[in-house]
């Protein structure tokens, strides 16, 4: 580790001793034959175990609390429980919310839809009518915002994360500069893949972006782990929506989270928080599409989860299955890269993920590295835009699935392939 942390000061026989050390341990690793992966951000069949019990929970009592049918057509947002909860989740009004189906990502796509095709504020503001129209992208950031842009021909302009969020000197001055920009992806809470949660500066310059920027500006505030903390004394995000509406900009704001990775990651339930005349807007083009949502699996969500409180506590289960995972990752990047350059990463108290830089230029060929030693690794480039990592450094980490054995095997590999590829890279 004393070589690794001084690698530039090494003369070329000892680079070249450290190299074939360490390509007889990746050697090793790789005669062990094993069939790893760290790239799926999904929750493992022991989590999804967490909610059984919404199967059969409502025993044949399919009566809302106002006293409506779940198994009728109809209630285009939502049941009032499952508004309710959303609204403590979210620490919004229950009016400024909508209920969905199993995918808030389903909910993003079709509020991108409304504001380019349709506008939010009649057809003369659609984003379609403008030659060009630009969203910021915070990267490394979620590929699945980025597929959604690229598909509605929206040019991804992007902006680093810190510590804290966006950089958002850079934020504000792009947006000042260039009215074409209509939107900005942001996953505040545990950041996919930082892991980050911004500060409460961060939030509010967000919250009153729309001041400077042109018309029809909208911020997609993606909290997809609002309530996925690994700690039990979880950072605090401010409230957007909130600020939002001291500052006379909630029209802007449109929130997202889903019970994706609370109760069963295909059979959950989605909310969407808008201003009342987004709201408004949104639910009758959404009308056009579906008579309503499943308000059976709302109801039987409003069962298994009658309070915040209730929601919380099952979240707590979650953790205690993740956290040895998450702190396994973080162990081994600690000892392999604490003292020295080789490697960057924020720490993570929350979310699916962990983010790590290597030195430029060598993501992709450590992905291929531990793909050949039986590691599978999201491809490098997938937490840009239009996939290209221009420094050619961001992996994404997803331990959720693996056993804590597998993490660790993994995790073994994945450090030996990093201090192969740099070694190398430093050899020439
Ligand atoms: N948003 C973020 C940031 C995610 O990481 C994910 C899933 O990985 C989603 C949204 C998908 O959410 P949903 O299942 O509600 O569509």
């Amino acid at each position: 580790s004393d070589a690794l942390s001084q690698l530039s000061s090494l003369s070329s026989d000892q680079l070249q001793a450290l190299a074939s050390a360490l390509t007889t341990e990746y050697q090793a690793h790789k005669d062990k034959g094993l069939k790893l992966d760290l790239t799926r951000g999904k929750p493992s069949s022991e989590q999804l175990d967490l909610s059984d019990a919404l199967d059969g929970i409502l025993n044949g009592d399919y009566t809302t609390a106002n006293g409506t049918d779940a198994r009728n057509y109809g209630g285009i947002d939502g049941i009032s429980e499952l508004k309710a909860l959303g609204a403590e989740i979210l620490d919004v009004k229950p009016e400024q919310i909508l209920v969905g189906g199993n995918a808030s990502l389903a909910l993003m796509f079709q509020a991108v839809m409304q504001a380019h095709v349709f506008g939010f504020n009649g057809p003369e503001s659609a984003w379609n009518k403008e030659t060009t129209v630009k969203f910021l992208c915070p990267v490394p950031g979620y590929d699945r915002h980025f597929s959604i842009c690229e598909t509605f021909g929206i040019e991804m302009v992007t902006v680093p994360m810190t510590a804290t969020g966006p950089d958002m000197d850079q934020v504000e001055a792009m947006i000042k500069a260039d009215s074409q920009i209509k939107g900005i992806w942001c996953v505040p809470k545990y950041s996919n893949p930082t892991g980050v949660v911004y500060s409460d500066d961060t939030v509010k310059r967000i919250a009153e972006l729309a001041k400077i920027a042109g018309p029809n500006f909208k911020v997609f505030w993606d909290n997809a782990y609002i309530v996925h903390d690994l700690t039990d004394t979880p950072k605090t995000l401010a409230n957007i929506m909130s600020l939002a509406e001291a500052a006379g900009t909630e029209d802007s704001i449109l929130q997202f989270c889903s019970t994706s990775k609370i109760s069963h990651a295909g059979a959950g339930v989605a909310f969407l928080n808008a201003s009342t005349a987004n709201l408004a807007t949104f639910k009758k083009l959404l009308g056009i599409g579906t008579i309503g949502p499943d308000k059976v699996n709302q109801l039987r969500h409003a069962k298994l989860f009658p309070t915040v409180d209730a929601l919380k506590a099952h979240m707590k289960k979650h953790a205690e299955i993740l956290q040895p995972r998450f702190e396994c990752v973080l162990k081994h990047l600690n000892e392999a890269f604490g003292d020295n350059t080789l490697g960057a990463w924020e720490s993570v108290e929350g979310g699916y993920f962990i983010s790590f830089d290597t030195q430029p230029g060598l993501a992709s060929k450590v992905v291929t590295l531990a793909a050949e030693a039986g590691v599978k690794l999201t491809p490098a480039g997938a937490t840009f835009p239009y996939g290209k990592d221009p420094e050619d450094k961001n992996i994404r980490i997803a331990p959720s699935v693996p056993t804590m054995d597998e993490v660790d095997a993994a995790m073994a590999i994945f450090v030996t392939c990093v201090q192969l590829a740099t070694v190398e890279q430093q050899l020439g």
